[in-house]
């Protein structure tokens, strides 16, 4: 089990077959002024691969965006509505098709509002995750320890927590709700792109 770390691409092969865990790091939330600055990777094998893009990055990562937007391949996100906006931006790949760990959790923990990956972890695997690099500086020139930790560490527990969330999908018989709502994602992304972040056009007014 290790950190890897890797300049502007993934290497090529370094993934096992499979569903992949994902997570990006960015300047901020706004993903046209917020330029990508990591994306975090795991085929859920037990490695974690950390791809950063330097300033000015051209952002032309063939192998990443080939796995990214690898139809047969589903990628794992936590909140895959803001990670789906910045890789689209960016790498100008749709990462599809996507599975959201977030959107799993509203739907089946219906007795809590706190669908944190830190709660989740907590609840769901018993494990404690450190928080504290989630809003450092992504951008850098060197990235320390306690963030390469804290990044890797946003995509190592997806796997388990897909596993478990939909055990509870099953039970309460919301697995093609959940599907659907996987599916709309990265339309949902694309009009946050477009400008329709705020507004909910599915609302009356
Ligand atoms: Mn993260």
């Amino acid at each position: 089990m290790a950190v890897h770390f890797h300049e502007e691409d993934l290497p090529e092969g370094v993934l096992a077959p499979g569903p992949v865990a994902v997570d990006t790091e960015t300047m901020g939330l706004i993903t046209a002024r917020d330029r990508l600055c990591l994306v975090q990777i795991s085929d859920g094998g037990g490695d974690e691969h950390l791809v950063r893009f330097n300033p000015g990055s051209p952002y032309v990562a063939p192998n990443l965006a080939a796995v990214l937007a690898d139809p047969a391949r589903l990628k794992l996100f936590h909140f895959a509505r803001f990670d789906l906006a910045a890789v689209e931006h960016y790498l100008g790949v749709v990462a599809a098709p996507v599975y959201c760990t977030k959107i799993a959790s509203k739907l089946v923990r219906t007795y809590t509002d706190r669908h944190g990956l830190k709660n989740l972890v907590e609840e769901l695997l018993g494990v404690t995750l450190s928080k504290q690099q989630q809003s450092s500086d992504w951008g850098g020139g060197d990235i320390s320890e306690a963030q390469r930790e804290y990044a890797a560490s946003d995509v190592r527990y997806l796997h388990r927590l897909r596993a478990e969330l939909d055990r509870r999908l099953e039970r309460e018989g919301r697995a093609e709700l959940a599907q659907a709502c996987f599916d709309f994602l990265p339309t949902r992304a694309r009009l946050d792109r477009l400008g329709w972040a705020e507004h909910d056009i599915f609302a009356h007014l």
